[in-house]
């Protein structure tokens, strides 16, 4: 029998390849390592669970031990991997225990930025990536009031959102000068901005966080206007960077993310990696969609037939009800412009080149139900 199949993280990225090559083989040994409780959970319910009506528990579908009798694989929760032994194809665990692979999934993920600030309140910003974030969090939300969000990206404003429209005062501070700053042209930003404001949520916008500190009960955001933002809660969500480390200290390519070619392989031929640590071709896409395309590709590969990974136009829905948005950004090296449609209930964008090709959109309100017709429109981002 050929060596197992071992896949390192439990996240929608592992699961997606483990359930994928499932489907083509029901022999090949499987065995995934986790870090974490190894349950499987979407994780993009996180950011809108109040409105939903979700409990952390409840987010959890099925825990590691129902999730490996389904898939007939064996599932390790709790297991840290310490190293990567590329010459004898081999991991090495927390616990000093070794294990071979014939082929070696990395699918790590990413860990949350976190920003250098002073003061004596800075340790107890929270930051919310999985679902044991999240159980802190809520645990934390208990008898409290006010939220202050750093970061007006995707994340920040859905939680925002979830927030304001269950009772939370809501803060949001960030350095530029609308929400989602990188996805969407000033018009659109100003439409989102004021929807969310309409729902509760307070914005500071050229607003850099210097420093945290505990006052009593309370959280004091020192911007560096010099104004000051009181919150009982902060939670910081500024970006992700993708976990890069184990493949590091491996000596495998390692870029912005872990670095891998279209069949999903990183400098050596038996270790492949997907999901939010890998860069694929030269782009990180910290997305669902991506890791739906890159695990059916990597499984079929796994399976004996080597398929790269393609990518048609891949829009995101930003789960904001207040101002439902869909955004599928232009490749930041593609020359164009924002062309922006403006009514009272929506905003649509569209970002052409030259020739009136369409590169990019962005739509808010009514307008969403375009989503399927403009993406068909879209050059694919991976052919
Ligand atoms: C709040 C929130 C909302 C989101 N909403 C959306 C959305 O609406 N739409 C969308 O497309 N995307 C959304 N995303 C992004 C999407 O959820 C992620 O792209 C996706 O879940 C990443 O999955 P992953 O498996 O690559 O990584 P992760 O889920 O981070 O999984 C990494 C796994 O690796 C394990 N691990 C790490 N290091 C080790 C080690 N050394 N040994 C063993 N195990 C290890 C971890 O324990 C974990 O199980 C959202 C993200 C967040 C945080």
């Amino acid at each position: 029998m050929d060596d197992p199949v071992v896949i390192i993280g439990s996240g929608l990225a592992g699961y997606a390849v483990a359930r994928e090559l499932r489907k083509l083989t029901a022999e090949r040994q499987i065995i995934m390592l986790s870090a974490d409780h190894g349950g499987f959970y979407s994780k993009p319910m996180l950011s809108n669970a109040l409105a939903t009506g979700k409990t952390p528990e409840s987010i959890i579908n099925s825990n590691a031990q129902k999730m490996a009798e389904q898939l007939n694989i064996t599932i390790r929760p709790n297991t840290r991997v310490v190293s990567i032994d590329i010459e004898n194809c081999a991991i090495k665990l927390e616990s000093d225990e070794q294990l071979s692979y014939g082929a070696l999934v990395l699918a790590v993920g990413a860990e949350q930025v976190r920003l250098p600030l002073q003061g004596s309140g800075a340790s107890e910003i929270m930051t919310v990536n999985n679902v044991d974030d999240y159980k802190l969090f809520r645990n934390s939300l208990v008898g409290k009031k006010k939220v202050a969000i750093i970061g007006a990206g995707l994340i920040g404003c859905e939680f925002a959102n979830d927030l304001a429209t269950a009772g939370y005062e809501v803060d949001v501070i960030d350095i530029a000068s609308q929400p989602l700053g990188r996805l969407l042209p000033p018009a659109a930003g100003a439409y989102l901005q004021s929807r969310l404001e309409s729902v509760g949520v307070t914005f500071h916008f050229e607003a850099s966080t210097q420093a945290v500190d505990r006052v009593d009960n309370c959280l004091c955001l020192m911007l560096a206007s010099g104004k000051k933002v009181e919150a009982d809660i902060i939670l910081s969500s500024v970006g992700l960077t993708p976990s890069i480390q184990l493949a590091q200290m491996a000596g495998l390519d390692i870029n912005r993310g872990i670095v891998v070619d279209q069949l999903l392989k990183t400098s050596d031929d038996r270790i492949y990696a997907l999901g939010d640590c890998a860069e694929v071709v030269g782009q990180v896409l910290p997305f669902v969609m991506p890791i739906t395309h890159a695990a059916r590709a990597l499984a079929a590969t796994l399976a004996g037939n080597s398929t790269p990974v393609r990518y048609p136009a891949m829009p995101v829905l930003v789960k904001t009800p207040a101002c439902p948005t869909v955004v599928s950004p232009p490749e930041a090296n593609k020359q164009g412009a924002w062309q922006v449609e403006s009514g009272e209930e929506s905003v649509k964008a569209l970002y052409c080149d030259d020739s009136g090709n369409l590169l990019g959109f962005a739509l808010l309100g009514k307008v969403i139900s375009e989503k399927s017709d403009l993406a068909a429109k879209l050059p694919a981002i991976l052919n």
